[in-house]
């Protein structure tokens, strides 16, 4: 079975392909998942793949 996740950001219905961090208004950094589109923003902290090790 396929576990596809939904991108993070707020309205965005594309499923996610990035895992990553972002800074949060009250200054915590938390687990988000992104689309292609949302993983390019600059607020965003991609994770090391796992197959680039
Ligand atoms: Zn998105």
């Amino acid at each position: 079975m396929s576990q596809e996740k939904r991108c993070d950001y707020n309205t965005c219905k594309e499923i996610a392909t990035t895992k990553g961090h972002v800074w949060t208004r009250d200054k915590e950094f938390i687990e988000v998942n992104a689309c292609d589109e949302h993983s390019k923003l600059s607020g965003f902290f991609p994770e090391p793949k796992e197959e680039d090790k």
